[in-house]
């Protein structure tokens, strides 16, 4: 199977050394050269020139790009994507989109016989190096089992959100609890460090009772106490997937006030500490707003 993988980010390049082998046949491109051929001197991938020749004669374009602006910003750019899909082929986005531009790029490619379907992932890099993401997607049933190979080279739990946007709007708000949850969690253990509370003792409780999360669990043991803060999914990507979930809710006439305050925080965060710091280092902004250290 001919695949192109356009965006060998954080996470793309992990999800792109699973289809590096038989029976795909892989084709890189990245924005930054250099990324690619390294890329390829670690796996059995042809690095093209261009998006559009990575798509040349490929049965399915993966892209995974920061948003749905640089997806539509490949597809039309002059790099020329568009033009370069084959028709038959399926153009999987793996970008963590929003649902109305994943709409209208379907309909934009339909015309030209070529199929779409978002499939935003979790799981985080880890997941994305054992091949055991989740993924969402959301399109025709038809079309995903021509691409279903491929998807289960870096996925394990494989879901059907629903037409077209679904997959994005589902991975928006799932993100959007994950940001509550950095916040919220971040926000009490500054309270109790405050309150002369080992951090330690407090999560130990936290995480046999019922304000335990993932970010509980593991985020802040492994990467606040620690102090470490790897880089494996930015700040400033979790501000992008909150905008996402808001910017729905309100299309859709709701109120959601817990998750606007989330989102306007996020976005606090991402300007004070920038565009290349880790999601997890927002708890840094309360730890400074407070003049405590959580560790
Ligand atoms: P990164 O920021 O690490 O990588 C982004 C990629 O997009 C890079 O390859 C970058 O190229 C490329 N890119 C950015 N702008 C453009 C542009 N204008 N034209 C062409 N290429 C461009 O992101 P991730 O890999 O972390 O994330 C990718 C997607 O996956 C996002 O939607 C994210 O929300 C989602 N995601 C990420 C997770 C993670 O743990 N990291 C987890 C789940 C979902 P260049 O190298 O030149 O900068």
């Amino acid at each position: 199977m001919r695949v192109a993988f356009i965006g060998l980010g954080d996470i793309g390049s992990l999800m792109a050394s699973h289809l590096a082998r038989d029976p795909f046949s892989l084709a890189v491109w990245n924005r930054t050269a250099s990324k690619a051929r390294d890329f390829a001197a670690k796996h059995s991938a042809r690095v093209a020139a261009s998006a559009a020749e990575a798509a040349h004669r490929a049965e399915v374009v993966v892209m995974c790009l920061p948003s749905s602006a640089e997806v539509e910003a490949v597809l039309h750019g002059e790099q020329g994507l568009l033009h370069a899909l084959e028709p038959g082929s399926v153009l999987l986005d793996c970008t963590s989109g929003d649902p109305a531009t994943s709409r209208s790029i379907a309909a934009e490619l339909s015309g030209r016989g070529v199929s779409f379907i978002d499939a935003p992932v979790s799981g985080g890099t880890t997941a994305a190096k054992s091949g055991s993401l989740t993924v969402m997607w959301g399109g025709d049933e038809s079309d995903f089992q021509r691409v279903r190979p491929v998807v289960e080279a870096f996925g394990k739990k494989i879901v059907h959100a629903g037409p077209v946007g679904a997959g994005d709007a589902l991975k928006a708000v799932n993100n959007a609890l994950l940001a509550v949850h950095i916040l919220s969690t971040g926000e009490g253990l500054a309270i109790l460090v405050k309150a002369g509370v080992d951090p330690t003792t407090a999560l130990e409780v936290i995480n046999a009772s019922s304000g335990r999360s993932n970010t509980s669990e593991n985020l802040i043991p492994q990467r606040v106490l620690t102090r470490a803060f790897p880089r494996t999914f930015r700040l400033a990507l979790l501000d992008k997937d909150i905008g996402i979930a808001e910017a729905l809710a309100t299309e859709l006439g709701m109120q959601t006030p817990v998750l606007s305050l989330a989102a306007k925080r996020l976005h606090q965060a991402r300007s004070i500490l920038g565009e290349e710091v880790d999601h997890v280092e927002a708890v840094r902004m309360i730890e400074t707003e407070n003049g405590v250290v959580i560790k």
